[in-house]
């Protein structure tokens, strides 16, 4: 994985404002809780401690952002990747349970957090929609609909007309639709985030890659090349880059996940009778196929897609192509598209079954000793839920009991070969082409 601490050349980067000017970490320092990671997860837990009146200190690597956060489609979603209420239930029991609440809120949370603190973030809350690629998918969203509604989620399921009419597109056969979704600008939340925190009176750090984790009698100590920080509790926030920095920063924390390169690229402004046409109501989509197809608009009249790739080439040119030839297919008025922005990021991917990497797995959350707590496996959707996780374990760290939190905990469980896994994903992806073409 990349240590290089530069931005990436995103659509983000170009159009966010910047973030504030941080120290990096020098000399001994104390806090209530030290927070290693500021990406959402990190900076929400940051402002949530704040907001209860403990110290926070927060250690990033790069910058604000740089992670996941700053990378991503920007599309805010209420629902996991691969599993509905119910298998969240069968998984976890009460806590489960407590989990579905806090997923079926996250997005209306994030919302509502960018709006309480006026956050500049281009937050649309348009709504998410999931379209289904093939009419046996149909059922899938038919029960998605049935368990949210369950639950007092605002959703609806969507038959083909009504999908063809809000995606501008003949290309589905139905979808699922919740309205409390939509998208926002991702760096420029993360860095809204990160100001929030510090006018709160966090403390952030950046350009400070935590090197080792220790705990004593007293709590923890996170060290840097040239400081420390020793607080009572820790939150490792690191998600899909925790050993990017540090192998051995918390191996077996590390090793749950498989980062999995994702590409996103943003069109060159499309002219308003086109882009009228395709979205109109610039919902934030993502789609059932394996090999995701997803879109939303961005400020400037681009849209943001991507995907994933066997073979990048250089600056992904050979996916250039081929989402480009996509978008044509779902929107053949788009004519030819060309991308200005190319950028990818690692996505923590935390597949249950290694027969079946197919079907994204849970998030996996843990208590890594006393007061201390981490997640990670976010499988490309969890811009909602790392917010609304930041908040629980904020809350766990400071001593909130663990049986009202929708913390969902487990033991860590490393992937056994997980070196040789990375290596091989990017060869299931001509598999999850062909399983998604054979679907009927
Ligand atoms: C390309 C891409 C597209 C995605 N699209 C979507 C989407 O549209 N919708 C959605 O819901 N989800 C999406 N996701 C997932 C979403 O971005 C993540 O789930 C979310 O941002 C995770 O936030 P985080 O704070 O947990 O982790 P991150 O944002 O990755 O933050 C981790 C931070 O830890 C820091 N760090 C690592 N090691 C150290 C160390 N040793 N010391 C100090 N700091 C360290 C990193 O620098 C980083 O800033 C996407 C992800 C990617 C990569």
């Amino acid at each position: 994985m990349p240590t290089d601490i530069s931005w990436p050349p995103s659509l983000w980067a170009r159009v966010s404002p910047p973030g504030p000017v941080l120290a990096s970490l020098e000399g001994e320092q104390a806090s209530d809780v030290v927070i290693v990671g500021a990406g959402f997860t990190g900076l929400s837990a940051a402002i949530h401690l704040r907001e209860m009146g403990a110290a926070a200190t927060v250690v990033e690597a790069a910058e604000p952002g740089w992670g996941a956060s700053g990378r991503n489609n920007g599309q805010v979603i209420p629902t996991l990747a691969g599993h509905d209420p119910s298998d969240m239930v069968a998984r976890h029991g009460a806590a489960g349970e407590r989990f579905n609440a806090l997923l079926r809120d996250s997005a209306a949370d994030l919302f509502d957090l960018v709006r309480r603190y006026g956050i500049a973030a281009e937050a649309e809350q348009t709504g998410w929609v999931q379209p289904v690629h093939s009419p046996g998918r149909f059922r899938l969203a038919e029960k998605r609909v049935r368990e949210w509604s369950a639950l007092g989620a605002p959703v609806e399921l969507l038959d083909r007309a009504a999908v063809g009419k809000m995606l501008g597109s003949e290309a589905w056969f139905g979808g699922f639709w919740n309205r409390t979704g939509g998208h926002v600008n991702p760096l420029a939340l993360a860095r809204g985030l990160a100001g929030v925190a510090l006018q709160r009176g966090a403390v952030v750090y950046a350009r400070s890659p935590a090197l080792a984790i220790a705990s004593s009698r007293g709590g923890w100590t996170v060290r840097s090349a040239n400081g420390s920080v020793t607080a009572r509790a820790l939150v490792l926030a690191t998600n899909a880059y925790t050993d990017a920095f540090a192998s051995g920063l918390a191996a077996r924390i590390a090793r749950e996940v498989i980062p999995v390169a994702s590409w996103q690229m943003a069109t060159e402004p499309i002219g308003d009778d086109i882009a009228r046409t395709i979205i109109p109501g610039r919902q934030a989509m993502s789609d059932t196929h394996r090999d995701l197809h997803f879109a939303r608009w961005a400020t400037g009249g681009r849209l943001v897609s991507g995907g994933a790739a066997v073979r990048p080439g250089r600056d992904a040119a050979n996916l250039r192509r081929l989402v480009s030839a996509r978008l044509q297919r779902l929107w053949p008025q788009i004519g030819d598209v060309a991308f200005e922005f190319v950028w990818s990021g690692f996505i923590g991917m935390t597949p249950d079954s290694l027969l079946r990497p197919e079907v994204p797995g849970f998030p996996r959350i843990h208590r890594l000793g006393p007061n201390a707590f981490a997640w990670v496996g976010c499988n490309g959707r969890a811009v909602a839920l790392s917010v609304s996780l930041g908040r629980e374990l904020a809350r766990a760290s400071q001593g909130v009991a663990l049986e009202t939190l929708g913390l969902p905990l487990s033991e860590p469980r490393p992937q056994p070969l997980r070196g040789v896994v990375r290596r091989l994903a990017p060869l299931a992806l001509p598999l999850f082409r062909r399983l998604d073409a054979q679907e009927i």
